[in-house]
This record gives C-alpha cells, structure tokens and sequence, in this order.
C-alpha cells in the first residue's frame, strides 16, 4: 500500500511556487500578493492564519493579514473588502471562516472580486468550476485532486465515489473528478446503503466529519482512498476512515494528520499565484 505523503507533497508544490514566484518577480517586478481577514479570536482559526502567512511568506509572496475583534461590524469588513478589490497589488483575499453570527458569511464571499477570491467560494467561481471554465477551485478538494492525480495520472473512465457534498469539500471534488471523465458517485447523509456505494470506486474521496466512518470493506481492492476528516476524539485526531482496516484493501491511502491537511495551504498559495498570472494576462 501507498501512504500518501502529504507533507512530502505539499513541500514539493511549495518548491515550485517559490521557484514560480522569483519567475514572475523578475517578468512583472512584483510578487503576488495574499490578505487574509481575521475577525475574532478562535483558536484554530488563529493557528490556520498563522500557518497560511507563514506559507506564504516561505515562497515569497507577499502577505498580509488584517485583525478585526469578534465585534466588528459587517459594513466594516465589507468596506475593508472593497478597499482591497480595488487595491492591485493584492492578488489574492480570503476571510477566515467561520465567521461571528452577526455578519452574513454569503454577503461577505460575495464581495470579494471573483478574480481575487483565491477560497473558490464565489458563486461566479462555483459556477465556472462546474461549467468547466477557469477559475479558484476551493483550496481541500484542489489539494485532494493533486494526490490523487499523483497517484493515477490517467483517470478516463474511473469511478470515483465522493462521501459528503459540502460546498466547502464535496461538491468542488465531484466537478474535479468530472473534468477528469471519472463516472462519480456523491453521496451524503440520506444515501441509501453507503457500504455498497463506496465499494463500487476505484476512487473514493471522504469528506464527511464522522471518525472512521468508512471502514475496511467498505473498499475494493486498489482504490485510492483520500480522507479529508479531522476528527478529534479520545484517540487523537483521526480521519472519516478506518485507516488501519482501509491500508489492507487501499492501493493508496492518505493518514490523518499527514494528507490532505498540508496541502489545503499548499494550494492556497497556488490560488493566489493563478490569480495574479490572469490578471497579467
Ligand atoms: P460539512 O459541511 O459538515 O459536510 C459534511 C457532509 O457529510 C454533508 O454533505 C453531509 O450530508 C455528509 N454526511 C454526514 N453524515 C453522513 C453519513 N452518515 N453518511 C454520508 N454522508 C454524511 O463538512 P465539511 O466542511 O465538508 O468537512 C468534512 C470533514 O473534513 C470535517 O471533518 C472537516 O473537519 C474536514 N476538513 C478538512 C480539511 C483539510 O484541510 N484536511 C478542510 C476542510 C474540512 P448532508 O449534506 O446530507 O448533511
């Protein structure tokens, strides 16, 4: 069985984008550029921005991140959005979720310039993602794709069955695969007999938030399995697969922690990169 590295990985996109980064620095004289918006104080939204400005700052891009306290106000945060669409040497803006109940999480993705909205939430980015047009792709599922691809280049014709069908996760992975001629199964918390769904993939992408949920035979043999769920528990953090049992079946298989995680932020960087080449264009 394959242990899918996913620190190695991401490591290895981070080298590129560096080398990337002094390439375009060197054509257009500047670097592109990534503001992160946090408002308030949870803990692991703290931590995530505080690794994403590392990143950044790792492959030369240039990054800022913009503190508001847990009470600020929407027209604030809108206007601080609108400040920075019109800003160019902002390539790339992203606002932490979740959000405090009283801004509209909907109204604030929204506002961000489709062009510069390197999370891929922007329904104009949603729809083109689906319509097979250009545009971010949400950072998890485009880091998923990028191992899997790894692992498989060639996917004509595979089945891929994706479990949960967030917007956040699910939904982008199924137009992923899609795009790649996988025939794809989504399936989701009304799915009639999952066991016998999942055993029909040669791909299966679980983006669920239940620990261990798919379990050993659950899996024909040789399927790659990437497990997106971070799951706390009495035993630590653990994915939405059993990973022990699934490494018996599995051709590839991605741990928790060690997969997917590392890549999500890779393929932050790599959003923002793109979305500062399309505007040079
Ligand atoms: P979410 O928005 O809560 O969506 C969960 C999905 O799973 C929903 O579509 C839900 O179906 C489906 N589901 C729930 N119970 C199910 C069941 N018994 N069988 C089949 N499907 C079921 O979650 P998310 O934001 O996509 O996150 C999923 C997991 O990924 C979480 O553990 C999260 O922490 C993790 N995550 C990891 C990363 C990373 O970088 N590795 C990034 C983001 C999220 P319905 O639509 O019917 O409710």
């Amino acid at each position: 069985m394959i242990l899918i590295d996913g620190k190695k990985e991401a490591a290895e996109l981070r080298e590129k984008l560096k080398k990337e980064v002094l390439e375009l620095k060197s054509k257009y004289n500047k670097v592109p550029g990534l503001t992160v918006i946090l408002i308030g104080e949870l803990a692991p939204s703290k931590i995530y921005v505080k690794n994403k400005e590392k990143s950044a700052n790792e492959v030369g891009l240039k990054s800022e991140v913009i503190r508001y306290p847990e009470t600020v106000d929407e027209k604030t945060v809108l206007n601080k959005i609108e400040e920075l669409n019109n800003d160019e040497n902002v390539s790339g803006i992203l606002v932490q979720l979740p959000l405090p109940k009283h801004i509209d999480k909907q109204k604030v993705i929204e506002k961000i310039l489709p062009s510069k909205d390197v999370d891929g939430f922007h329904p104009t980015n949603v729809g083109n993602l689906s319509s097979g047009y250009e545009s971010s792709v949400p950072c998890t599922p485009l880091g998923c794709y990028l191992l899997i691809k790894k692992i498989e280049p060639n996917l004509n014709g595979k089945k891929a069955v994706v479990v949960g069908r967030s917007n956040l996760n699910g939904k982008p992975m199924t137009q992923l695969l899609l795009k790649e001629n996988c025939t794809v199964t989504i399936t989701h918390s009304k799915t009639k007999d999952l066991k016998s769904e999942c055993l029909k993939g040669d791909i299966i992408v679980a983006a669920v938030g239940i620990p261990e949920l798919v379990k050993g035979d659950w899996v024909k043999k040789d399927a790659i399995v990437i497990d997106v769920g971070i799951n706390k528990t009495d035993k630590g953090i653990v994915g939405d697969v059993a990973f022990k049992e699934v490494s018996k079946n599995a051709k590839a298989l991605t741990p928790v922690p060690g997969g997917v995680g590392p890549m999500t932020i890779a393929c932050l960087l790599k959003n923002t990169i793109e979305c500062f080449k399309r505007v040079q264009k």
